[in-house]
């Protein structure tokens, strides 16, 4: 009797649109990464060192999403935020707040992810 695969948890409780909104976002955020990883001039996000787009201090975050206004990426940036909001941090120079952020939680970013 063929062994039953092992159940991925998070991954397999997901609806067929679940997994499609998943898959939409992925590529759509790997599109921006391309975008910011071949730029040729520097993305603020990423080389920035504040740290504002992921930070909880108002004052910070309003000076990152000034700086997002002379990336190079903006555009890309904006089609991307439009399509997937986040729930918080600085993307295309405005402050996610959609209400479910808490002190402390770090979100997604082009930064963060480029880092890792
Ligand atoms: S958040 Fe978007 S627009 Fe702002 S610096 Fe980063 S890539 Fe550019």
């Amino acid at each position: 009797m063929p062994s039953r695969p092992e159940a991925r948890p998070g991954v397999d409780r997901l609806t067929e649109p679940q997994r499609e909104a998943r898959d939409g976002r992925t590529a759509a955020h790997a599109y921006l990464l391309d975008a910011v990883a071949s730029s040729d001039r520097p993305v603020p996000c990423v080389e920035d060192p504040s740290g504002g787009w992921t930070s909880d201090v108002p004052a910070q975050k309003a000076a990152a999403a000034e700086k997002c206004y002379t990336c190079p990426v903006l555009e890309q940036c904006a089609a991307y935020i439009e399509a997937w909001p986040e729930p918080c941090g600085v993307w295309a120079g405005q402050q996610m707040v959609l209400g479910n952020t808490r002190p402390g939680m770090k979100p997604a970013s082009p930064r963060g992810l480029v880092a890792r």
